[in-house]
Order: C-alpha cells, then structure tokens, then sequence
C-alpha cells in the first residue's frame, strides 16, 4: 500500500525532481548511447539537426547548431535530466569541481532537469521561440499556461546569474571532457555530450568563447597548430638526434614500406617540453630496430581541441585534410570483399593522448579506419620480445 501510493504519488507530480530516478534509471541505462553497453567516452558525437547528421557539404537552411534552449536537447538528454540520482558521485570525482572551479556536473544536471520540469507546460502548450527570438504559440494557446512556467520560458539557457541564466558560461567552459563523471554515474548519464552541445551553440552561433582559445583558433584555422608556427618547423626536432628519421615521401615512399606510422602531434614537434618525449621515443624506436616514419609537415593538428571547445565545422576541416592525407601516404591497399575494410592495417602509434583519442575513436566518423596504439604499449610489447632492455631499475608504479 505504501509503495502504490508513493507510485501514484510521483505519477501525478512529474515535477517531483529526484523521485523519478526510481522510475527512469532502468530505461535511461538501456538507451544509453553506445548499443554495446560501453561508457560513452572516447569519441564525441556527431553535430544533429533534427535528429539527422548534418551534412557540413551542404547545411539544411533550417538547421539548428548545437544547443540554446531546453527542449532542443534530444529525448535522450531529457531522460538523462530526469534520471538523477543527486547522489554526487560525479561532482566528488570531478577535477573542475576539485579545484574550485564553479562546475559541479550534479548540480549542471539538477539544474537543466529542474528548468525542463518547470518550462514543461509553456512547451506542451505549444511554447518556443523562433530563431530570431519571436513566440512560436498564439495568445490563445498560452492562455491557459501558469505564470510560473512563462517567467522560466523567458530565462535563457545559457546565461549568468545576472541574466537569469540557467547554465553559467563558465560553468560551461569550466569542464576538461575528462570523462569521470560519465564513467561515475550509476545511471548511465552522459555529461560531456550535453555540455558539448551547449557549447557547439555559444561557438558556432553566438562567437563567445574564452578569449584564450580565440587565438588558438584562429592559429589552427590558419596555420594548423595551437601556436601559428609555420609547418616546416614540424620536421625540426629531427635534426636534434643522431638517426636518421625516415619522412614519408622524402625518405620513404609510402608507409607500406614501414611497420608504423609515428603521429607526432603537434605539441610533440613544436613545443619544448614535448620535443623531449618525442626524441626519446623516436631514439627507443631506432635502438629496437622498429621500421616507422612520420608525416613530413604537412599534417594538421587532429582537431581534438576545436571539437572538444565545440567548433565543430573546424573539426571537420583539419580532420577530413588529415584523413585523405594518411589513406594517401599509406597508399592504395585491396579491400577485404567480406568486411570491406583494407587487408592490412594502416598501424599508427602516437604518444600525445588527444591525438590518440581523436585517430582511433573519432576519424572512423571522417572515413579514417587506422589501427592506433599508444607509445606505453609499443614499448612494452618491445620489451616483452626482448627489443628493448631496460637498464635503470624503476622501483613502485608509475602512472
Ligand atoms: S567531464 Fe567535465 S564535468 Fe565531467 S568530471 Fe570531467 S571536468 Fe567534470
Ligand atoms: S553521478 Fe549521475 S546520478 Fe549521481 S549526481 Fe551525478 S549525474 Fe546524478
């Protein structure tokens, strides 16, 4: 009796907030995004209109970018909203969070869920707003909608406390897309992929961004690298070691000639510190004799931080350019007739995690099918085959 009541409670208050979980965890985990059951990390997800991929060749007139306004949030995102625990597992593991940032994903999720719940009837009622800012919904039609649900239609989605703002822009851009929270949550919500959202529509549609990444931007739009370096200086650092490092089309036709290809990066090739491990690991490759060759200057940056900030279109540009430039150095290859895919794999190994990351998970979405591994496990399946013999002892564990 107790249990009926408490349903039937809830049931005629669907704005009971927290009381809903009960309800909406076992669907919300079942409809999570990866069908597999995997977390949803790794790649992002492709920019939709409309629930349709939108094709950057050709943008359809009316698509909508990213994400301004509580109901354009697909179902899934409102699911999510409403399927909060508040038991803050997310917020204790979140990085921002820890070091006093004012982003708590708990507290971004309650806050999206509470403001859907209270604009509901402004929105069954057939409420929104236009492109241009003008009422979709006659006179008539919100006639009948409470005070309280007009007043929260009028607060912006993104906005600060001075502007009634639902989400603060630094709560926004004070989150790494480090994953903890997704990995935390018990439910199955996925953070990053709204916050990126957010983002995608304050980048693409409204210009405001901090101004720190507006230099790095543009320095990738131009230059293709964070710092606006020119792209011979890519090749630089191979001057700094006593080997020989083989270039694809100047030393090395193509890279059916190597075993790898080594994905510098570009922090790898053009930033101090970076240049360190690069050399270190290139010299690691040589003493073990392993056949690689990296790309001659003329790849970009792989796009992980212009998608990450939300430019997606940025991210198509340098990703599309990188892609048809590694199907090309690694030369034409016969497809397998049952899986479609080339008889032998195009082996990449990099030691920056982002480019990692956005060559493994997110190029298949741009066409680029590469089997990616990290520096760490190269080197120790070179030292589990005796290639490689370490000489300094390390005592304890190092992450
Ligand atoms: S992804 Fe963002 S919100 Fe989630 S734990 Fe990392 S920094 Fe925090
Ligand atoms: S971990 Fe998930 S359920 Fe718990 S507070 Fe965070 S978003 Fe809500």
């Amino acid at each position: 009796v107790t249990s009926f009541t408490w349903m039937i409670t809830v049931s005629l208050n669907t704005n009971m907030g927290v009381a809903w979980h009960r309800f909406l965890g076992f669907p919300n985990i079942w409809f999570k995004r990866n069908a597999d059951g995997s977390t949803a990390l790794g790649a992002l997800q492709p920019m939709t209109t409309a629930g349709k991929e939108i094709d950057w060749e050709d943008p359809a007139e009316d698509a909508v970018f990213g994400v301004s306004q509580v109901e354009q949030f697909s179902w899934k995102g409102i699911l999510d909203f409403s399927t909060c625990t508040e038991c803050g597992r997310c917020q204790s593991q979140c990085p921002a969070w820890n070091t006093g940032k004012p982003l708590s994903p708990k507290l971004l999720i309650m806050s999206l869920r509470d403001h859907a719940h209270a604009k509901a009837p402004y929105l069954l009622a057939g409420g929104g707003k236009t492109m241009e800012g003008e009422e979709k919904a006659s006179e008539e039609q919100l006639a009948g909608v409470p005070a309280a649900a007009l007043a929260e239609a009028e607060r912006p989605l993104i906005g600060t406390a001075e502007e009634n703002g639902v989400i603060d822009p630094d709560v926004l851009w004070s989150c790494t897309t480090c994953g903890a929270c997704v990995e935390q949550c018990p439910v199955d919500i996925e953070h990053i992929d709204h916050i990126v959202d957010m983002r995608r529509y304050q980048v693409m549609i409204e210009s405001a961004f901090p101004s720190e990444a507006g230099t790095m931007l543009k320095n990738l739009e131009k230059k293709g690298n964070p710092w606006g370096l020119a792209k011979k200086q890519r090749v630089e650092w191979t001057k700094e070691v006593d080997f020989e490092v083989p270039i694809v089309g100047k030393d090395v036709e193509d890279l059916t000639e190597v075993d790898y290809l080594y994905w510098v990066g570009c922090a790898g090739a053009l930033e101090d510190r970076a240049k360190k491990t690069t050399k270190a690991f290139a010299e690691l490759l040589h003493m073990a004799g392993v056949k690689f060759a990296i790309m001659g200057g003329e790849e970009k940056c792989t796009g992980d931080s212009p998608r990450r900030l939300g430019n997606e279109p940025l991210f198509q540009q340098l990703g599309q350019e990188n892609v048809a430039m590694l199907n090309m150095a690694f030369g034409e290859d016969d497809e397998d007739e049952s899986t479609k895919k080339p008889k032998s794999a195009k082996k990449i190994v990099a030691t920056c995690p982002h480019c990692f990351n956005t060559i493994a998970n997110e190029y298949p979405q741009l066409g680029g099918e590469f089997e990616v591994i990290h520096h760490t496990q190269l080197l120790q399946h070179l030292i589990d085959e005796g290639k490689l013999i370490p000489v300094t002892p390390v005592d304890g564990l190092i992450t």
